[in-house]
């Protein structure tokens, strides 16, 4: 990186996080060259941003999408097409790469996730998900490898820039710095003020209609549920080596405050901002420094108020689990993660109601009481078993109904 170039590979290019992480890029062509695009399903797009950026590489998963894209970039001889999880790893971990930004969604994104983690990288971590399945292993490959995770979901972002980081993206615990609790801000998603009684009738179109951000269908479903904050609360507790005792979740529907450290005498910090992605993905992008990251600044006039409530653990059961899972740790957070996976993937093809979701994983978490992971190998053996039990879980929930 002497001459200040980074080489990027972007996992899950195609995905909300994905294209707006190439919308930061596309204004600082002078520091930032793509090395891979990787996408599963969207062809068209893909294709279109190689021959917009030109990457080495493009990435599918499946070989009819491989081979479409391979159709549709001929005459992008730049650009080559490869297929599968090898090839995932394979351009997450490549020796010209620097800095690769983790945007594919789910457990999916782990494997790729974890060989740019071992192999070094500067790894701008989206896919929540991986860390909450892998934990500290995750953090330990990492720290063996001398690799930078720098955290681009928003709450974490704001919190990473709301405490003291050392040279190495990490938060050394010195008690001289008097971090008393992190406080994640949730906006409380679509159905924040229904009662209990309608949240039967919630399809995933009204699910996935984020009041103030505009991302994935799986995330929107989670940030409906609150099963995201849980996600998060997971997260964070890794990430920073936090007890989930000294984590506390506060509504604030506006999503202007993106999460806050409150210190010992009395002091809060918070990162506030417009809701757009581009802001955390720039910041981990340059940082430390600080580039353009096209978004509008905050006018704090024009708001006038902000909200803040507690959440409501009746309603948004799947918060409640997520703190247990966070509390139990060991394999409860890989067992949360999996079920829910599987829940939100039935609520969206219309198989499951919406408040199903958090009762299936309430029951994955209670049936699967398992020892934590030593090894990647039993993360997703512990993974494979979870999902397993929550398709039984469905089965038995469609012939019963
Ligand atoms: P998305 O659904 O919009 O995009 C997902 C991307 O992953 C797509 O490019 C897709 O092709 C790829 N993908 C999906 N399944 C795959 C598989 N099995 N193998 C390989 N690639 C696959 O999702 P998103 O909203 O961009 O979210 C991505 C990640 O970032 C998630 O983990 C999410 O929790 C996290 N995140 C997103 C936001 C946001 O604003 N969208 C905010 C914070 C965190
Ligand atoms: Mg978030």
């Amino acid at each position: 990186m002497a001459d200040g170039l980074q080489t990027v590979t972007l996992l899950g290019a195609t995905g909300s996080i994905g294209v707006n992480t190439l919308r930061v890029l596309q204004q600082h062509p002078e520091r930032y060259r793509l090395y891979a695009l990787t996408a599963q399903h969207n062809t068209a797009l893909l294709a279109e941003q190689c021959r917009q950026f030109r990457p080495r590489y493009a990435v599918l998963t499946t070989e009819a999408a491989a081979a479409e894209v391979k159709g549709l970039l001929q005459d992008v001889p730049e650009t080559e097409v490869l297929l599968g999880p090898e090839a995932l790893a394979a351009v997450a971990s490549a020796a010209e790469v620097t800095t690769v930004m983790a945007a594919i969604v789910g457990g999916a994104g782990l494997l790729p996730t974890l060989a740019a983690a071992s192999s070094g990288k500067k790894v701008l971590l989206a896919n929540k998900e991986a860390l909450v399945m892998a934990g500290e292993l995750f953090l330990e490959v990492a720290r063996q490898s001398g690799s930078l995770i720098l955290p681009i979901d928003s709450e974490h972002n704001a919190i990473f820039q709301c405490l003291p980081m050392d040279a190495t993206a990490r938060f050394d615990h010195d008690p001289r710095h008097g971090v008393a609790k992190l406080m994640l801000t949730a906006s409380g998603g679509p159905f924040r003020t229904w009662p209990a009684e309608r949240f039967a009738t919630i399809t995933p179109e009204q699910a996935c209609a984020h009041p103030n951000w505009r991302m994935g269908r799986k995330i929107s479903v989670d940030s409906a549920t609150l099963v995201n904050k849980g996600l998060e609360l997971i997260e964070a507790s890794y990430l920073f080596a936090m007890p989930p005792q000294a984590i506390d979740v506060l509504i604030h529907p506006q999503s202007v405050i993106h999460s806050l450290v409150h210190y010992r005498d009395g002091s809060v910090l918070a990162q506030l901002g417009n809701p757009d992605m581009r802001t955390p993905i720039a910041y981990g992008l340059a940082w430390p420094a600080r580039i353009d990251a096209g978004v509008e600044s905050l006018d704090l006039a024009r708001l006038a108020t902000l909200q803040f409530e507690a959440p409501d653990l009746q309603r948004f059961p799947g918060l409640a689990l997520g703190r247990q899972a966070a509390e139990a740790r060991g394999a409860a957070p890989i067992v949360y993660n999996a079920a829910n996976e599987v829940a939100v993937e039935a609520f969206l093809a219309g198989r499951l109601g919406f408040s199903r979701i958090p009762a299936m994983i309430a029951e994955a978490l209670q049936r699967l009481v398992l020892p934590g992971p030593r090894s990647l190998a039993e993360v997703l053996d512990i993974d494979a078993r979870s999902r397993a039990l929550s398709r039984q879980l469905l089965v038995q929930a469609s012939s019963s109904s």
